[in-house]
């Protein structure tokens, strides 16, 4: 039975050839409102309506209470210390036990954050097999446009992608992979179902025998297509018909700026990003207003300029939810000390307690 089929020709002239994987331009029909880009891949970002065009008020004005240094105790500190040589291998804490401190200097340090929560909309052509599935299509009205369509808020600053299909732009077609055939010509054996055999280049014979490979034949059947000369179709699944729909990507996003002013040479300032501090003002709004009066005249200076940037930024392709600025006293403290006579210092830094030494005592004493 095998041996039969394996000598009959498939052929099936009326299984096409495999069409493009992606529906070719002008396959899709316009959407009002979503136009421009029928069939392709790209993501148009859609501009938010002019009414969500945010515009600061002039008239608030935001002020900062003052705020006590806070400081570490030389217990805070050795502690600190001996967590940190402790998770040193190299570094003996020995000295950390037995130094002496000279001095705990605090060093006010100052964060600002600014936090502008926005919603940004794109959409694309999709499709799936059609397996008789609702099709929500133009009949049922036209389809909202793209800050329209209905979305579910999430959680304020969290980051979320949400897909969603536009209401009404659903509608059938013709599988374009196969022009609705559910199959395609098998491109291995150009829907013969059979190919040469290879080891006797066809022939039916090798080694003056008949060839066993191909049993003489000097064809074998096709292994892509398991000899049927067609598959079924990659796109569509064998279903014929494509459900089309336009798909709304919304998504969420908190856009973060942080600032702290360089008052510290010694101390790397990359550390903070690690530690929290103490959040002892916060300001949330849809948009907040630059913050004045501030003892700190650069976290002033620098709250001007972040919320412009973040305005000119976002407002053009996003459409901004939230804005939120905070001002955190992070803790530093410069712990100086001496150890068998030698001088040295170290920082305890962030709420955490965390530290920084660049010339800890013995640090190779192990080694
Ligand atoms: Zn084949
Ligand atoms: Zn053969
Ligand atoms: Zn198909």
């Amino acid at each position: 039975m095998d041996q039969q089929h394996e000598d009959q020709d498939v052929f099936d002239a009326n299984i096409p050839e495999e069409g493009p994987t992606a529906p070719p331009p002008g396959w899709l029909e316009d959407i009002a409102g979503y136009q421009g880009h029928k069939g392709d891949a790209d993501d148009p970002v859609y501009p938010p309506p002019p009414a969500y065009t945010p515009q600061p008020q002039e008239d608030r004005s935001t002020a900062v209470p003052d705020v006590r240094v806070p400081s570490v105790s030389e217990d805070v500190a050795r502690d600190a210390l001996l967590r940190f040589v402790q998770s040193k291998w190299t570094y003996s804490s020995k000295p950390a036990r037995n130094l002496t401190f000279k001095e705990l200097r605090p060093v006010t340090v100052y964060r600002y954050r600014l936090e502008t929560y926005t919603e940004t909309r794109t959409s694309a052509w999709h499709f799936e097999p059609y397996k008789g599935q609702t099709v929500d299509g133009p009949q049922y009205g036209m389809s909202p446009p793209p800050w329209d369509v209905p979305v579910t808020l999430p959680q304020r600053f969290t980051d979320t992608v949400e897909k969603t299909r536009v209401p009404h732009s659903s509608f059938i077609k013709l599988c374009h992979k196969c022009s609705g055939c559910g199959r395609t010509r098998c491109m291995v054996c150009h829907g013969r179902g059979t190919k040469r055999c290879t080891f006797c280049h066809g022939s039916g014979r090798a080694h003056k025998k008949r060839c066993t490979s191909c049993h003489g034949r000097g064809r074998k059947r096709c292994i892509s297509c398991h000899g049927h000369g067609y598959k079924t179709c990659s796109v569509c699944h064998g279903c014929q018909n494509l459900l089309h729909f336009i798909q709304l990507t919304v998504t969420w996003k908190n856009n973060v700026a942080d600032f702290i002013p360089d008052r510290q040479p010694d101390f790397p300032d990359k550390k903070f990003e690690k530690v929290t501090g103490d959040p002892f003002f916060v300001d949330e709004s849809l948009l907040v207003y630059p913050i004045q009066g501030f003892p700190d005249q650069e976290i002033c200076d620098v709250s001007r300029q972040l919320i412009n940037d973040h305005l000119s930024r976002f407002s053009a392709t996003c459409r901004i939810l939230q804005q939120r600025q905070t001002v955190e006293l992070v803790p530093l403290t410069h712990a100086f000390c001496s150890y068998s006579g030698k001088d040295f210092s170290f920082f305890v830094y962030g709420v955490e307690n965390k530290v920084f030494t660049s010339k800890y005592p013995s640090a190779c004493a192990i080694l």
